[in-house]
């Protein structure tokens, strides 16, 4: 990679090859032309008319009367939290789990996903779960889209869960009855469930959004989202063999993680492409490769968690003796703990701290600069494909095929970049400053509404004891125990980061999730308690503990270039999540378990509504509503 900023030049920091100043400075610059004043008021819903981009291809609706019934606990979401939680249930002798979607069957963003090219980006022998479990090995290290939601049906299948299920549904209210001690919850079909228990495990990315392009709604050609692939126009699957595409004309607005890997098979198929870019993605190397069968022969019981375990222990900082996945996550941990939290070198002073992060960010950032220019063979094209970013302003891509498509005679890059993104659309045409490019089909890669899904954003209203609704409870901020459980709302689990934890393998948060609901839930069936609601000590205590171990990363933030990570450039604070991290976390929860769970449950003796009143636990006694 050539170019002023990586010679060297005058700083203490001669021998680094690259000169810190300049970079901040073109980092500064290319943020600054893309931040917007409209912020995330730049997309628009995929409602109203522009509501069939959000409509489900795959499975075809049925009518269906309305359920008046009851079941012992209701799951909301049936991606892959909400299939653990109901499994581990299952182990634990609940019998009845009830599964609700949105969708015409499970798997989550595996589900609406099925864009050509669709890969997991985490290795699937630690991202797919219950492998032992169910006996499946996956075909390959990062296995395709469709592999992993036929593992989800698996999952399903194997744990019995859709002996009872409401696909097609989407929960709209839930109302806690003190008197029978359970919920009552209202659908978009008319359903008014009774559960004793609700988990809400809606996920935070998935509704697709569009972007506010002036005359978007004139283009007279074919349009839709990735998460809702239109197979009737492309022809082919998730695999490619994109026939319809032959002759036509595609535009892709968007170069995000599911931009890398949908471009390159529309690339191979269509007779002219488009893409539409305003930010360059990172693109590392992807090395996917079939599973070997004398590695998949030799692994011995556990070998899942284990592995699990250590991709986790690395990301989170913690000392290991082994890397046992070595990929690109695995490479650059501390990087990552400037979003995803974490246990931070305290040995340096954080100041010397983060000279040393930046420094490691600014090599890795040019190690991924210099590989565009080594495989994209126009310079001007090259140039316009190199992100100038710290690594983990966006979600950091890799792919072995995404540069190279930019090589094919059929495909253009268009840089948006200086005009905000696509400046306008016409009845034919995508239009970019004053230059117009004809198309006959536009295809947004334009991402998802961040945290829409669930009871935490308000879209699903969820009212407590007393008809308190949970965001007037949390008008000063969030209020959890641990991210599970708010008091004032009996028996109703969260999954998600909030309050909890994170990490790019999701699907092991998710996976500690479920087992600490299910061991919430199995203590209480145990002792004949009628909820499950922390005191409000506890609760003021997690929200204590959290603020004094937060981390803030607003300068990072600030500095980023917009994105959904960052608000599109106006959010800053902390993280959400417990700072010091996952693995932590975990560890603390399963401490909790051991000694401390009692804190949380109210026991009655079942029967009659007073009974909790009298058979409270001196812990909850104190603070309970
Ligand atoms: P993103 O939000 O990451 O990307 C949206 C893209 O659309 C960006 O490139 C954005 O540009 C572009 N864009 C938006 N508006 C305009 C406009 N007006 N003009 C031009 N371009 C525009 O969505 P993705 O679907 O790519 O990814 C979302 C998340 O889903 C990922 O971060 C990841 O968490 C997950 N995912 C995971 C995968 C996996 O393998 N595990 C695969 C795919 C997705 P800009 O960057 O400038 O805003």
């Amino acid at each position: 990679m050539k170019g002023p900023i990586l010679t060297n030049t005058t700083t203490d920091d001669l021998d680094l090859g690259f000169d810190p100043d300049a970079l901040r400075e073109k980092y500064r610059q290319e943020r600054d032309r893309r931040i917007r004043p409209d912020g995330t008021a730049q997309y628009r819903r995929t409602h109203g008319e522009f509501g069939y981009c959000a409509k489900d291809p795959y499975t075809p609706w049925g009518e269906r009367a309305p359920r008046t019934d009851t079941v012992e606990v209701l799951v909301i979401g049936a991606g892959f939290g909400g299939l653990l939680t109901a499994a581990k249930l299952r182990d634990a002798g609940v019998a009845s789990v009830r599964l609700m979607d949105e969708a015409g069957d499970v798997g989550g963003t595996w589900y609406w996903n099925r864009y050509p090219g669709i890969h997991c980006d985490i290795e699937s022998y630690l991202y797919m779960p219950l492998l032992e479990e169910t006996g499946y090995m996956p075909q390959w290290r990062y296995a395709p889209g469709e592999e992993i939601r036929r593992h989800a049906v698996r999952i399903a299948e194997q744990y019995d869960l859709y002996r009872d299920t409401a696909f097609h549904t989407r929960a709209t209210e839930l109302r806690w009855d003190e008197e029978q001690a359970h919920w009552l919850v209202r659908t978009d079909r008319g359903d008014e469930m009774h559960a004793r228990y609700v988990v809400v495990s809606s996920g935070t990315l998935s509704q697709p959004k569009l972007p506010g392009i002036p005359g978007i709604e004139e283009f007279q050609g074919h349009t839709f989202h990735t998460s809702r692939w239109d197979y009737g126009y492309t022809g082919g699957d998730a695999e490619g063999g994109m026939t319809g595409l032959a002759d036509k004309r595609v535009a892709v607005v968007g170069t995000g993680a599911t931009g890398l890997q949908a471009i390159p098979e529309i690339a191979a198929d269509a007779a002219q492409l488009y893409v539409f870019q305003r930010t360059p993605s990172s693109v590392d190397v992807r090395d996917n490769r079939p599973t070997d069968p004398e590695w998949a022969a030799s692994l011995q019981p556990g070998w899942q968690r284990e592995l699990m375990e250590n991709f986790l222990a690395i990301l989170s900082g913690e000392e290991v003796e082994e890397d046992l996945v070595q990929d690109g996550w695995t490479a650059t941990p501390a990087l990552q703990r400037k979003m995803i939290t974490g246990r931070l070198d305290t040995s340096l002073d954080p100041a010397e701290r983060e000279r040393r992060d930046e420094i490691a960010d600014f090599a890795v950032m040019n190690r991924i600069r210099s590989r565009v220019g080594d495989v994209v063979e126009d310079p001007a094209t090259a140039e316009a494909l190199m992100p100038w970013y710290r690594y983990m302003c966006k979600r950091p891509g890799f792919s072995d095929l995404y540069l190279q498509a930019f090589n094919r005679d059929n495909v253009t890059l268009v840089d948006t970049a200086d005009h905000g993104g696509v400046t306008r659309m016409t009845q034919n045409a995508v239009v970019v400053g004053s230059d117009e490019y004809e198309v006959d089909c536009v295809i947004f890669a334009t991402g998802f509404e961040t945290g829409v899904s669930g009871v935490v954003s308000g879209t699903l209203p969820a009212h407590g004891r007393d008809g308190i609704a949970l965001l007037e409870a949390w008008s000063r901020g969030p209020r959890t125990l641990h991210g599970f459980t708010s008091h004032g709302f009996p028996n109703l689990f969260h999954l998600g980061s909030l309050q909890n934890a994170n990490s790019v393998n999701f699907v092991h948060i998710l996976t500690e999730q479920a087992q600490h609901i299910s061991a919430m839930v199995s203590a209480a069936r145990e002792r004949g308690a009628r909820y499950v609601e922390p005191t409000r000590e506890a609760e003021q205590r997690w929200c204590d503990t959290l603020q004094d171990v937060a981390v803030d990363n607003s300068e990072f933030l600030a500095e980023c270039t917009p994105g959904y990570y960052n608000g599109e450039g106006t959010r800053t604070g902390a993280s959400t999540s417990y700072a010091p991290g996952p693995v932590a976390f975990h560890q603390l929860l399963a401490d909790w378990r051991e000694d401390s769970m009692d804190e949380v449950l109210v026991i009655g003796t079942g029967g009659s509504p007073s009974d909790h009143e009298v058979a409270r636990s001196d812990f909850v006694g104190q603070g309970a509503a």
